[in-house]
This record gives C-alpha cells, sequence and structure tokens, in this order.
C-alpha cells in the first residue's frame, strides 16, 4: 500500500520500526535512515527483517534529506529523530515531494521553546503542494489529542475543562535514568508551568503546582503541572475549553537529581569553553545517563496516560475519563523497548497508517485532533495500546 521511512533510530524509532514490520500488508517497503547507520542495521536484525533498507542522513542538512527522499520515493517520512531537526525535514519533504508525520514540536537548539508557530507556518505551503503535515502524533501529544477528538465527537456538546494526566509508575531500577532522549526531557520539565484558563496563559514556577492523583491499577501518584505543547493546539481546536492543564507524576528521588543538576549547572543548553573545546552542558550530560534505549530490560511497572474532561452534553454536565495503561515488561517483550518509547511509536505508526489507508489526508499542516479519531481509536487496541472510558466519576482535578 505504501512506502515508509522512517528517521531516528532512538528508543522511538525502534518501537516504530517494529510495528510498521508487523503491519506488512500496509507499510509495503520500509527504509530507517539515522545519522548513524549501524543503529538502524541493528534494528533490522532484531526484526529478523532483511527487506527493510536503511541509510545514514544527516537531518539537519536539508540537501542529503532531499536526495535520500528523491532515492527511496517514500510516500510519508515518520520523523523520530529530534525536535531540532523538524523543519530541516518538513522542507525536504517540500522539496521532493513526500508527506510528513512527527511526534514533537519543533524546538531551536538554543532555545528551550514550546510552540507550534515554526510549523504551522508551513501549513500553506503543504497545502499548495498537496502534501498532507501530521504534527504531534505520538501519546502526548498524540493520543492525548485524539482522546479529546473522541470525547467530543461522541460525548460532549462542549468540553470545558481539560486535564490530561501522564503517570510513569514504573521502576527501571537505575538512580536517575530519562525515558526519552535526556536533553529533551530536561528542557522540557525544568522550564517554567503553564497552563490555560479563560482565554489566557497562566505562567507557574518550574513544577510549583503539584497534587496527588489517583491512576487506574496503580494508586495515588504526586502529579506536577508542567507546559506541555498540545495543549496550545487543543484549545484553538475547541474553543470551547475554559481550562486546559497537563500533570505528570515524578518520584522524590528524580526531582532531587534535577535539582542537582540544575543546581551545578549541568541543565545549561549554552556553549561553555573547556579545554578550549566548545561543549553544552546538557548534551554532555546526556552523553554520561543511561541510554534510554537500555533501559527496558529489567523495567517493571506501568505508564498509564489519559484526559480527564468535564463538560456539557445536552443540558447536563458529564464528566468523562479515558486513558491506557502500558507495561513496561510486555512492550520490552515485543519490541526491546520501554513503555515509553513503546507508547510513543505505537500511535507514529498508527499515524502513518491512517495517511497511507486515506482516513488521514488533508494537504496542509494539521494537528492530530483534526483528523477523525475513530479509525485511530479502533487500531489503538489492535496495536498493543488498549483504552479504558470511565463515565461521571470524580475526576480528582
Ligand atoms: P533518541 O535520542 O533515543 O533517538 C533520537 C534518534 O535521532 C537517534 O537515533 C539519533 O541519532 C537521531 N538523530 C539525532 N539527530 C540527528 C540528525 N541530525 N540526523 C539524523 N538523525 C539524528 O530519542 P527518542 O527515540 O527517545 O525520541 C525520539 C523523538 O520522540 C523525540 O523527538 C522526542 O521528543 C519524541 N518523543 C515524543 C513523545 C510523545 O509522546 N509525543 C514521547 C517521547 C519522545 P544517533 O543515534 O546517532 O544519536
Amino acid at each position: 500500500m505504501g512506502r515508509v521511512l522512517i528517521i531516528g533510530a532512538g528508543g522511538v524509532g525502534t518501537v516504530v520500526a517494529h510495528k510498521v514490520a508487523q503491519n506488512a500488508d500496509v507499510f509495503t517497503d520500509i527504509m530507517i535512515a539515522s545519522r548513524t547507520k549501524s543503529k538502524c542495521d541493528d534494528i533490522v536484525k532484531a526484526i529478523g527483517n532483511p527487506e527493510i533498507k536503511t541509510a545514514r542522513v544527516d537531518a539537519d542538512n536539508v540537501d542529503e534529506l532531499v536526495a535520500l527522499f528523491n532515492d527511496f520515493k517514500p510516500d510519508i517520512v515518520i520523523n523520530v529523530a529530534l525536535p531540532y531537526q523538524d523543519l530541516t525535514i518538513m522542507e525536504a519533504c517540500l522539496q521532493a515531494g513526500v508527506n510528513y508525520l512527527d511526534t514533537a514540536n519543533y524546538e531551536p537548539l538554543d532555545e528551550a521553546h514550546f510552540e507550534y508557530s515554526w510549523q504551522w507556518a508551513y501549513h500553506d505551503r503543504f497545502k499548495e503542494a498537496g502534501l498532507t503535515a501530521i504534527l504531534g502524533c505520538g501519546f502526548d501529544p498524540g493520543v492525548s489529542g485524539i482522546f479529546t477528538a473522541y470525547a467530543a465527537k461522541h460525548y460532549f456538546d462542549e468540553i470545558q475543562y481539560l486535564d490530561i494526566v501522564d503517570c510513569n509508575a514504573g521502576d527501571h531500577h537505575k538512580a536517575f535514568a530519562t525515558n526519552f532522549n535526556p536533553e529533551i526531557n530536561i528542557r522540557e520539565i525544568t522550564q517554567k508551568g503553564r497552563y490555560y484558563e479563560n482565554g489566557q496563559w497562566v505562567e507557574t514556577g518550574s513544577l510549583e503546582i503539584h497534587q496527588p492523583i489517583t491512576y487506574p491499577n496503580i494508586g495515588p501518584k504526586e502529579s506536577y503541572l508542567l507546559y506541555h505543547e498540545e495543549l496550545e493546539s487543543l484549545v484553538k481546536h475547541f474553543p470551547t475549553i475554559k481550562r486546559a492543564r497537563f500533570w505528570m507524576t515524578f518520584g522524590q528521588e528524580y526531582l532531587t537529581h534535577l535539582r542537582v543538576i540544575q543546581n551545578i549547572g549541568m541543565a545549561r543548553i549554552d556553549e561553555i569553553d573547556y579545554n578550549g573545546q566548545k561543549i553544552v552542558p546538557i548534551q554532555f550530560l546526556k552523553a554520561v545517563l543511561p541510554n534510554p534505549q537500555d533501559l527496558g530490560e529489567n523495567y517493571t511497572g506501568e505508564t498509564s496516560i489519559g484526559c480527564r474532561i468535564r463538560g456539557i452534553k445536552d443540558g447536563k454536565e458529564r464528566t468523562y475519563y479515558v486513558y491506557n495503561n502500558c507495561s513496561h515488561e510486555a512492550a520490552y517483550k515485543e519490541t526491546g523497548m520501554q513503555g515509553v518509547s513503546y507508547t510513543t511509536g505505537v500511535p507514529a505508526m498508527i499515524g502513518a497508517m491512517m495517511f497511507l489507508k486515506g482516513e488521514w489526508k488533508r494537504p496542509g499542516v494539521n494537528n492530530v485532533e483534526e483528523f477523525n479519531p475513530d479509525m485511530f481509536m479502533d487500531q489503538l487496541n489492535k496495536q498493543g495500546l488498549p483504552w479504558h472510558e470511565v463515565f461521571d466519576t470524580d475526576l480528582e482535578v
């Protein structure tokens, strides 16, 4: 049915490759390309399908990307490299006539700043070229937006309050490690908190607001309010929302390490001079921290991510909670990666599948909640991320 090019051979790229290979009726030709080709070859070995092609590419370089696209001629690119590469890959897609999907919004390297404006600015060019770009198709952003669109379509006349709740109750048995790229993860968590209320953005201190939230099959966990990129697109696409917030759990041990890392300057993203060489402290830190791809083996416990929604249906107030729990152990058994990579990679594959099946074909730059959520929700149940619904319960938030 279609040719797919996966860019990035990290934890998420590994899961995407496994899931794409499992759906050979949709993805008939597959290539994995990344900065380090041997990592792509290792993934192909783990999958055991020598038909999957690999290539080396520097995704910061538009010309290299265009040459690769013209050679392999993919129908769609799944970008699971880093957010820094979003714009170069989008630019190359326009030049070579390829459709685009990613899981994280563009961030400039020298500024921890999350907003869609840079990518939304490509809308007219993608539209004129008849190409579809799908932004933020991991779990959060991604499934969080699809859950919201599904709630709006089936259960609410008006969504008024949206709380996205993200719990990782897993244990990787390391003193400190991040579950996805440490540089991106630490940049995200150490920024100021922000949420949307009554048409305005309210800024908070970093991790200043927190409360216990009870997660299914897990129990109560301290959850911290932080800014997350899908809030921006969701309040735009569902303008009845009065308040939108994002919560994530962190253990005390993790927060203590994070505080020390910040206090000693290791979270800095500016260049410093070290023995006549320029280094960026957070990039050096990444090099000495455990590799998120290697965490899977002894990872126990599960993640639980969902949307807690309050709004109006037929003139009456109602609440709705939709969530998925994902076992790290089961994710590892299937793909060799832990649950955080799994919950990101599976939706990225499903998004590309929706495009190739013609369900999500819409020239222009689109966030996931702009598409019909029904087929995607159906695939989540079939592809390893089953979801559950609770109606008219106490949402706690
Ligand atoms: P990793 O760091 O494990 O992998 C990133 C991969 O991209 C590596 O293989 C790396 O190459 C490659 N890469 C980096 N720079 C370039 C470049 N210039 N050219 C080519 N390849 C490059 O990250 P993850 O797999 O954990 O995360 C991947 C993406 O998923 C990130 O954008 C992250 O923000 C996003 N994500 C989204 C989530 C969601 O729910 N929406 C949740 C978690 C992650 P090399 O191997 O040589 O270093």
